[in-house]
């Protein structure tokens, strides 16, 4: 069916106010947790097929995941969309001012591939909390997935409802030429602003989830040992291929050697190499070559093995690395991590606020002057002091970016509010009225 005719139909379907019922919505977010569980060997299958990502890391980083997010929005869904009653103003007094949560309307979500089921699933099962109708367009790159998804979604929701909608740039830009009341992206910032200047014909409120360089600083008072462990988690999960992975690492000079020690130990003990069943592949031959051009054979510190057959490319450290290197210029998003080296810790986050403004941000330190100088000084969507990429497993903080690395956030209660509008209602009484306040105004009532 034309993509057309089922938003002509969900638009008819959000005027007949069933969505907005709170047990419509319940009834739904429980039909898709139990689709999601029945369905989990699909699910990891097409995974596997599309960039050979493992069962556990698929249940940890996806699947554990939306469970999470929908039972999070089944239990607070009577709070979230309860009327906020706030005070009234001197001149409103006996009135009554509320705030109604209301849903936008017709939705449409464009995701991205490194975590296909994550990406286009948590905004989806928001925009349902939220009372809202919603068509999902998955990234075509992750082809499995995006079939996976459509087919479990399409054959059990009704389409007026929900409906994935599969599809590369082409069905894409037909689709943003459409009216929606939200658009909620995620994917690079070439595209945010392709998405962005779509939207605005219509005037459709956006949220962009982009990406960035993000940081990983170690300084020379930092838990060494925890951090390595840390930093090549949060790095090589997924191969690099995650939003929210330190892109580079910044190490102050007196440790550098002993942590690069650790790192090379962390790599192997995770045993990353070549053919392990824990260790994702690389998600196509373009970005592949993409990122072994980013190799700089003469900068390896460890790694630097890859197979194109295989679509591997082994965990890479590049040392004495400079802020004007080619793996400097953009974002990595593969297991590829460059090292660069800083005497002066202040001097270090000036350098890093010379970049745009990045996803992410993680500060290793036990130093409470560093910890405040790093909250307050630098600029990101979110981070961690003493651990990587956590952040956003926690549904009580927003998780979005800031400047080039996009705006609007969701998550949690943050997800509920982006698929809904904010009215704002003042209820006044008929009787108890001010005369003051109309014309004509004479000179008594002036000087007052
Ligand atoms: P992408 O921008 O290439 O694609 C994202 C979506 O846009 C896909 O669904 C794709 O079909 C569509 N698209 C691509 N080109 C288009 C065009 N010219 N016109 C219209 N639509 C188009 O991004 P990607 O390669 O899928 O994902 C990688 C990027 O996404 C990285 O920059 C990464 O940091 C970012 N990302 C951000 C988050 C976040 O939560 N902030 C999460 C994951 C990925």
């Amino acid at each position: 069916m034309e993509i057309e005719k089922i938003l002509l139909r969900q638009r008819d379907f959000f005027m007949t106010q069933q969505t907005k019922s709170l047990a419509f919505r319940k009834m739904y977010l429980e039909k898709l947790r139990n689709l999601i569980i029945s369905n989990e060997n699909v699910l990891y299958e097409a995974i596997h097929k599309d960039f050979g990502k493992s069962r556990f890391d698929t249940f940890t980083t996806e699947i554990s995941f939306i469970l999470n997010d929908i039972d999070y929005y089944i239990k607070n869904l009577k709070s979230l969309a309860k009327p906020e009653k706030v005070r009234t103003n001197l001149v409103n007094q006996l009135g009554k001012s509320k705030i109604y949560s209301e849903p936008l309307g017709c939705t449409l979500i464009i995701g991205a591939w490194n975590y296909p089921y994550q990406l286009s699933l948590s905004p989806m099962i928001a925009a349902i909390a939220a009372g809202n109708c919603c068509i999902v367009k998955p990234s075509e790159i992750a082809e499995n997935t995006m079939k996976a998804i459509s087919s479990i979604i399409n054959q059990n929701f009704p389409s007026e409802y929900l409906y994935i909608y599969e599809g590369g740039i082409n069905e894409t830009t037909a689709l943003l030429k459409l009216k929606f009341d939200k658009i909620f992206f995620t994917g690079s910032t070439r595209v945010g602003k392709i998405v962005y200047k779509a939207a605005a014909e219509h005037l459709t409120p956006v949220v962009l989830e982009l990406g960035g360089k993000s940081p990983a600083i170690v300084t020379k008072d930092a838990s060494l040992e925890i951090a390595a462990r840390r930093i090549v988690w949060g790095k090589f999960l997924n191969a690099g291929q995650t939003c929210v992975a330190p892109d580079y690492l910044l190490i102050e000079e007196p440790v550098q050697e002993q942590f690069l020690e650790m790192l090379r130990k962390y790599i192997k003990e995770f045993r990353y190499e070549s053919g392990a069943e824990q260790y994702t592949r690389i998600i196509n031959h373009s970005h592949y070559q993409r990122l072994t051009h980013l190799i700089d054979r003469n900068k390896i510190y460890c790694g630097g093995n890859f197979n194109e057959e295989q679509l591997y490319i082994e965990p890479t450290i590049l040392s004495d690395v400079n802020w004007n290197d080619e793996v400097m210029q953009e974002e990595i998003f593969g297991p590829i991590l460059p090292v660069i080296t800083f005497q002066s810790y202040n001097a270090a986050l000036n350098s890093i606020m010379e970049l745009e403004k990045p996803l992410a941000a993680y500060l290793f330190t036990n130093n409470a002057e560093e910890k405040d100088l790093f909250t307050k000084k630098l600029s990101f969507g979110g981070g961690c002091i003493n651990d990587t990429v956590m952040h956003l497993s926690n549904d009580h903080l927003p998780f979005g970016g800031v400047g080039s690395s996009g705006f609007g956030s969701y998550h949690g209660k943050y997800g509920f509010a982006a698929f809904s509008h904010q009215k704002a209602i003042l209820e006044k009484r008929t009787w108890g009225e001010p005369d003051i306040k109309y014309p004509p105004y004479s000179e008594k009532k002036l000087s007052w």
